[in-house]
């Protein structure tokens, strides 16, 4: 399908386009969920498939994202178990993120098909590594250092990831590519720093490798700016965060749905507040779907603004 065939039916079935991308986000969403739930135990994200916790498979009328748990009301039919609401909730996520990455880069919106696409991988693999470090406290190496070398070859195949799409395709994907390691590069370097700045003076890790890892892949897809956007504006979206936890725990007395598991994996309790080890993973990928999504240009244009300073 050529462009002007898109652009012909996005304009005549408005609907078309933007809903295809719900039901495809919200079946990678449901992907998604087993890929949280497996990859961090090592285990095939293939074989065996959909199974409940007693061991019985799921039917394929029983998977059908979102709309089975609702029928289901949450319950295996089974042997009648709960199914955490966070099952449909990763996937009505994945669906609308899929969704305004596509009203945001499709013929109707902005660049072209080629970033949409791009975006949806990159905000999938965002939404895993958010959750995994949510229950882990660890993301795997497969959305850090995995992540940034398949960013940097997209940013190869689709210039128009990085803003090249003037000029002859070979040279604007060498621009492309030459962002996205400047990016890595420039994230995962200023994330070390502060890392290590932040250890001489509290004196304890406060910030793990993974999360270097992780600004370095998001650096791929966004170029530096967003890399450096992704570290102050995912401090910001913490300290929203917790506010929003401590004010929860304050009212209601119990532990927030935010709050970090109640035992890290290496046993070190965590408490919110000082010395808690909470996971930072999911702030800087809030932010970074922020800034892919919506807040790009506005943040280039600061950027461009401090730098006539200087
Ligand atoms: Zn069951």
């Amino acid at each position: 399908m050529n462009l002007a065939s898109f652009a012909e039916t996005s304009a005549t079935f408005p609907w078309f386009f933007p809903l295809g991308a719900f039901l495809l986000g919200a079946c990678v969403g449901s992907f998604l969920n087993v890929v949280i739930y497996r990859v961090p135990k090592d285990e095939s994200i293939v074989t065996p498939g959909s199974h409940c916790g007693c061991g019985q498979p799921i039917t394929f009328s029983d998977n059908i994202p979102i709309l089975s748990w609702l029928a289901l009301r949450g319950r295996a039919r089974c042997c009648g178990r709960t199914f955490s609401v966070r099952y449909p909730f990763v996937e009505l996520l994945t669906g609308l993120l899929f969704v305004a990455c596509w009203l945001r880069f499709s013929p109707g919106g902005a660049f072209n098909p080629g970033i949409a696409a791009a975006g949806w991988l990159f905000l999938s693999c965002l939404i895993a590594a958010t959750f995994i470090d949510l229950d882990h406290l660890i993301i795997p190496d497969v959305f850090t250092l995995g992540l940034g070398v398949v960013g940097v070859l997209v940013s190869f195949a689709v210039p128009a990831l990085h803003g090249q799409y003037e000029g002859l395709f070979i040279v604007d994907s060498f621009r492309s590519g030459v962002a996205s390691v400047m990016g890595l590069l420039v994230g995962s370097g200023l994330v070390l720093w502060i890392a290590l700045l932040a250890e001489v003076i509290l004196k304890k890790e406060a910030m793990g490798f993974g999360d270097v890892k992780f600004v370095g892949a998001i650096g791929a897809f966004c170029g530096w700016q967003g890399a450096v956007f992704s570290i102050f504006g995912g401090a910001l979206v913490g300290t929203v965060w917790f506010a929003v936890a401590w004010t929860w725990e304050k009212i209601s007395g119990k532990s927030s749905p935010v709050a970090p598991p109640a035992e890290t994996p290496e046993g070190v309790p965590t408490a919110l507040g000082f010395g808690a080890h909470v996971p930072f993973g999911p702030m800087l990928a809030i932010a970074a779907a922020l800034y892919f999504l919506f807040l790009r240009s506005w943040v280039g244009a600061w950027f461009a603004d401090l730098a006539v300073l200087f």
